[in-house]
């Protein structure tokens, strides 16, 4: 099966196995592990923030942004299509009591005007707006990458009006390889960052949260209410370490074997891929299907039997990942099992 569900299904490599059994052990809720400390002194570092926190998932470090910052009845701006939106599970309510304003916007990208449009005025009737959170990478918008000088002026807008800001950057390494720049050229605009070591990074499990001293000591307090807080973690931080120093530059490759598979694709009779195969900006494929073929379950189930697995993302729409488990060799088989089941004679 060529996997391209999600850049998450990655198995650990033998390297980063080995890094794993060699990391010295603690204990974190006691404040002695030293390769999850030693992990969060790097991301502090990349991010250039003053402190770090090491957590389950990028849901949870998204969930401590919002809970150590917002109170109930609170609003937050976002992105109509974000993934605290759409998949995690209505947890900004549940979790902070907090609404939120959905913004629109082409591929997940929106402007300064409609952040400063979003905001509500001090009122007894409104909610506060509180926070502003911006995806990037943005998943549902197709792996769009923010361009720098709109991420920056949206970022500014949302600070000038008192908003804490904060990236949802479960992907935010692909977008700064597909840039070519430091993530300090998003982070140094922001007060919160989330990354995940577990999508294109290639480790089993982990993200961090990333900001001040004082928002980070709050985060732990909720990390530790949400039941997130972790023992000898560093066998889990070691791998994380290990793909920040081992799988940050490859994720070139990814973006190449996308950008491959989306030719392949604009070819397909039935297929219609968003945009030019050009136009892919990171390590994600989406298209949407004719009439003819059915839906996206469908197509996929019937993809399945040639040994491609992808995921349905809207009735018509599907979206495949790539990642550190498919080469380029792997693009070129897949094409061709996408070709058969597009073209196979079948059902409507
Ligand atoms: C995957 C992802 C997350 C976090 O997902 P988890 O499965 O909880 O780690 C957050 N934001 C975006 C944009 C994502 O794609």
């Amino acid at each position: 099966m060529i996997d391209l569900r999600s850049d998450t299904v990655t198995r650990p490599t033998q390297a980063m196995r080995e890094a794993m059994m060699a990391a010295p052990l603690g204990d974190d809720v006691l404040g002695d592990e030293p390769t999850v400390q030693a992990l969060e002194a790097k991301i502090s570092a990349l991010l250039g923030t003053e402190a770090a926190l090491f957590v389950p998932s990028g849901t949870m470090a998204n969930q401590l942004a919002i809970r150590s910052i917002c109170e109930p009845g609170d609003e937050i701006i976002a992105h109509r299509e974000s993934h605290i939106i759409h998949y995690e599970t209505g947890a900004p309510a549940a979790l902070s009591g907090c609404m939120i304003a959905p913004l629109d916007g082409p591929r997940g990208l929106f402007e300064p005007e409609q952040v400063r449009t979003a905001i509500r005025n001090r009122d007894q009737h409104n909610p506060v707006s509180r926070m502003l959170v911006m995806e990037n990478t943005h998943n549902k918008g197709g792996g769009t990458v923010w361009p720098v000088a709109q991420f920056a002026a949206v970022a500014a807008a949302g600070r000038d009006c008192g908003l804490h800001v904060h990236i949802d950057g479960a992907r935010l390494m692909n977008a700064c390889v597909a840039l070519n720049i430091a993530p300090t050229s998003f982070t140094q605009h922001v007060d919160s960052v989330s990354v995940c070591f577990s999508k294109g990074l290639g480790a089993p499990v982990g993200s961090a949260l990333a900001g001040s001293t004082k928002l980070i000591a709050r985060a732990r307090r909720f990390r530790k209410m949400f039941g997130g807080a972790m023992r000898q973690s560093g066998l889990l931080a070691a791998a994380a370490i290990h793909a920040l120093d081992h799988h940050v530059v490859r994720l070139a490759d990814d973006h190449a074997n996308a950008r491959a598979l989306a030719r392949f694709i604009a070819e397909i009779p039935g297929l219609m891929l968003e945009g030019t195969p050009d136009e892919v900006p990171t390590n994600m494929v989406f298209f949407s299907l004719d009439q003819r073929l059915g839906t996206a379950s469908e197509f996929c189930a019937r993809l399945a039997r040639y040994h491609v697995a992808a995921i349905p993302m809207g009735p018509r729409r599907v979206r495949m990942v790539t990642h550190l488990d498919v080469s380029a060799t792997d693009i070129d088989a897949a094409a061709r099992s996408i070709h058969a089941a597009a073209t196979e004679p079948h059902t409507a």
